[in-house]
Order: C-alpha cells, then sequence, then structure tokens
C-alpha cells in the first residue's frame, strides 16, 4: 500500500543533508539503487540503541537477508551487548560485535544517527565505506552520508525504514513489522507524542496486519523488569529535585552506577526512568543523569515544548528533538547541571 504522499517526485530536498521535508524521490531512487547492487550491506544504528534505533536497523537487515544479501548489522558501544529489553525483537542473529564489523563496507546504512559520533567505534567503519547511506529523522542531522535520506518530520526512523523496505520491492513480514512496530510505537511514546500523526496510526495499522502482537510488545517494552529496578527508582526518586525558577521549572535526578550496583541492575534497564521523572506539573524540563559502568555520564532531557531541549543538549555536544534529546558529560552532577542552568 502506497500512501499518495510517498510517489517518486513529491517535492523534495534538493541536497538532503539535513534538510527539511520529505526525502526525493531521487534520493530514494538513489538509495534503492545502491542497496539492490551490493552483495554486502553492512548496518549500523547508534550507540545505547532504543527501540527505533535497533527496530530500523533489524527490520532493513531482516528484509535484505529474506532478499539474499549478506547482511552485518552492528552498533559501536564499547561493550556490545543488546539491552535486555530489546531481546525479544526478531532478527537478533543478523547482530555482530563492532570487532567484526567489515573495516571498508561496500555499502554501509545508517539508522537513528544524527552525528557520525554517535557510531561509537563503529565511527571509523564510515570513513572506508564506498557508499554512506544515512537513514534518519533527526532534525540536528548533519548529512554525514554520502547519501541522507533524512526527514524532520518522520515520527521516527522506523518510518523510513518501512519505506526503504516498500521501495526496494521487499515483503515486510511479521518479524520485520514487529521491529518497524517497536521503532514506531518507541519514538511515538505509545502514540502519546505530538509525532502521533494520522500517517503514524496508518502505518501502525499496516504493521498490525501481518498479524504482530501488539500485547507482547508492549509488555516486553514497558511493562517488565527486574525487581532491582523498584528499589533503584526508590533511590532515584528520593533525590529528585524541583528548580521551579530555572527554565519554565526544572525536575531533575540523577543515577549513579553504585546505585545500579547495589541491586545488580544493568545500564540499560534504567532508560525508562526519565518517564516518571517527566510527569512532574510544576516543571517543563526534566533531566535525568545516568552513569554507565565506565563513569561516563549519559543526560536525557524531556521538555513540554515551553524550551527547546535539543538546543541545550547540541550546545552541550549532543543532540535530538525539541522535547527529547540527551548529552553525554564526563564532569560530576553538579557541573553537569551547571552549565545546564545556565543554558535553560
Ligand atoms: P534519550 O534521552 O537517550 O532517550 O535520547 C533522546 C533523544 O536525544 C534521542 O533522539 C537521542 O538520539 C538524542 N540523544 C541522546 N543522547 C545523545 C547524545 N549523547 N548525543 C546525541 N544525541 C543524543
Ligand atoms: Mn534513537
Ligand atoms: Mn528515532
Amino acid at each position: 500500500m502506497t500512501p499518495a504522499s510517498r510517489d517518486d517526485g513529491s517535492a523534495g530536498s534538493a541536497g538532503s543533508a539535513g534538510s527539511a521535508g520529505p526525502v526525493s524521490g531521487r534520493d530514494w531512487a538513489r538509495a534503492v539503487e545502491l542497496i539492490s547492487a551490493a552483495d554486502e550491506i553492512a548496518l549500523a544504528c547508534h550507540v545505547s540503541p532504543d527501540g527505533d534505533a535497533l527496530g530500523s536497523m533489524l527490520a532493513v537487515g531482516l528484509a535484505l537477508r529474506a532478499a539474499g544479501k549478506r547482511v552485518t548489522a552492528s552498533f559501536g558501544d564499547r561493550r556490545f551487548s543488546v539491552p535486555r529489553l530489546l531481546r525479544f525483537l526478531p532478527g537478533q542473529e543478523l547482530l555482530a560485535d563492532p570487532a567484526h564489523y567489515p573495516a571498508a563496507p561496500e555499502v554501509m546504512v545508517t539508522f537513528d544517527v544524527p552525528t557520525v559520533g554517535r557510531l561509537g567505534v563503529l565511527t571509523g567503519n564510515t570513513v572506508k565505506a564506498n557508499e554512506l547511506v544515512v537513514l534518519d529523522h533527526h532534525p540536528s542531522n548533519t548529512g554525514f552520508g554520502t547519501l541522507n535520506l533524512v526527514d524532520p518530520d518522520a515520527a521516527a526512523t522506523a518510518v523510513l525504514a518501512e519505506e526503504l523496505i516498500h521501495r526496494l520491492g521487499l515483503p515486510i513480514d511479521k518479524d520485520i513489522a514487529t521491529c518497524l512496530y517497536v521503532g514506531l510505537v518507541t519514538d511515538t511514546g505509545s502514540f502519546r507524542h505530538s509525532s502521533t500523526t494520522p500517517e503514524a496510526h496508518a502505518m501502525a495499522a499496516r504493521l498490525l496486519d501481518t498479524g504482530l502482537d501488539p500485547e507482547k510488545i508492549s509488555r516486553e517494552l514497558w511493562d517488565r523488569s527486574p525487581f532491582g529496578y523498584l528499589k533503584v527508582l526508590g533511590v532515584v526518586l528520593g533525590r529528585v529535585r524541583l528548580e521551579p525558577e530555572v527554565g519554565g521549572g526544572l525536575v531533575w535526578t540523577f543515577v549513579t552506577r553504585a546505585d545500579r550496583a547495589a541491586y545488580g541492575l544493568p545500564y540499560d534497564e534504567v532508560e525508562g526512568m526519565i518517564d516518571v521523572i517527566r510527569r512532574t506539573d510544576e516543571a517543563d524540563v526534566a533531566t535525568i543523569l545516568k552513569e554507565d559502568d565506565d563513569g561516563v555520564w549519559q543526560v536525557s532531557m524531556r521538555s513540554k515544548g515551553g524550551v527547546d531541549v535539543s538546543r541545550v543538549s547540541v550546545a552541550l555536544g549532543g543532540g535530538g528533538h525539541a522535547k527529547a534529546a540527551g548529552f553525554t558529560s564526563h564532569q560530576p552532577v553538579e557541573e553537569t547541571i551547571a552549565s545546564l542552568r545556565a543554558l535553560l
């Protein structure tokens, strides 16, 4: 099924690098040409992958493998490990440790990656890639590919991944649809965010048509965690701070590696905590600082719309969207919060 808005020749971007608006028919045709001609395709998504990054990548990987291509898929975390809550995704067998990733891929495709540095240890592999196709929806995308399929209006990279598979003329089975659906539901916040458009629901309907199990997917993504999660959440909520005078109100907290170690909680389990913090009525901006196992802080920011948190995150070396953004910090908590306050 091809909605009219997807027709080739739709009003498109000329150069495509980070430009606003839909991807041009010419750029889609070029992507199809490059990928169809290659025997081996190397896929990569951003470090600490979320549902959209991993889901989009595995969806395209499964479609390409079914079409007879040799596919390697990875992400550049120093300690390569699929986040526990995404291990139910089909296509895990396509994943390889970055150590086994092609050094000079014929065609490399990136998913949900706004800046080349978000490829982590795979950043260098882009340099020797003959063609680098960038599939993304971040407005902050720098256009680091040889071909940039970037649509900031897309609710998720999964929207672009579905279109790519469609334009390659490949079928979307239940497993591929599951991967795409995970990308769509995670990035729309279960159809709660402003990205919840008629197109997003139409895509969900197409995917549900394949017979995927939405109940199982939402349970895996949002309705389960080890007992330690509750204990760490208790600690994290116990130290939450509200600063009504900063921006339109700032609510923030942090989770250290020691907090997690006390309850044996892996880093990737704390991802959802921001969704508890951001419900605070008195604050427009919510922030959580999460210390990884190497002592590096990943900072997650959410806004209700009064403040563009991607502006703040970009200023601090990160990226993201107006209402959901993040950055990495090597400073102690108080110093990071001070920098953030100054920008709000
Ligand atoms: P998160 O808070 O990790 O869910 O991320 C929210 C948004 O910010 C996503 O679109 C991420 O791609 C982006 N983002 C988060 N952390 C970083 C970072 N360190 N550098 C660039 N973008 C980031
Ligand atoms: Mn992402
Ligand atoms: Mn995304």
